[in-house]
């Protein structure tokens, strides 16, 4: 099985780095990008299986850019995971609102984060194509 490609849209070093090594480990494609505009632009080339978006970035935001993606024909399958602080309450429904498949919640927790990226993979596919 081809591996999966995720696109990881972070602009804290931190954080990427976490996710980074996190999905490395999951056996992931990482595609890297710290902003809005660039996230929508690789996504539109690439094609992720799956986006890992930041809800605070400069310039859009993560849930602006999840509504343009969520409109644009090629990207509207894609399941989209909003990165939320736990800080920001009310940053859940934002971001299904928004379009969404679901959100995380950081600081990341590193003993659940794969498995939940697994099952947003599972859910996106169809069960009659293994
Ligand atoms: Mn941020």
């Amino acid at each position: 099985m081809k591996n999966k490609t995720i696109l990881v849209i972070e602009d804290n070093e931190l954080n990427m780095k976490l996710i980074r090594s996190l999905l490395q480990i999951g056996g992931y494609r990482i595609l890297e990008v710290i902003d809005a505009e660039t996230g929508i632009q690789m996504a539109r080339e690439h094609l992720p299986d799956l986006i890992l978006m930041d809800v605070q970035l400069p310039g859009m935001d993560g849930l602006s850019a999840t509504r343009i993606i969520r409109k644009d024909p090629k990207l509207q399958h894609i399941p989209v995971i909003a990165l939320t602080s736990y800080a920001m309450r009310g940053n859940g429904e934002k971001s299904q609102e928004a379009g969404c498949t679901g959100y995380i919640t950081k600081p990341i927790n590193t003993r659940s984060f794969l498995k939940m990226i697994s099952q947003y993979l599972d859910y996106a596919q169809p069960k009659d194509e293994s």
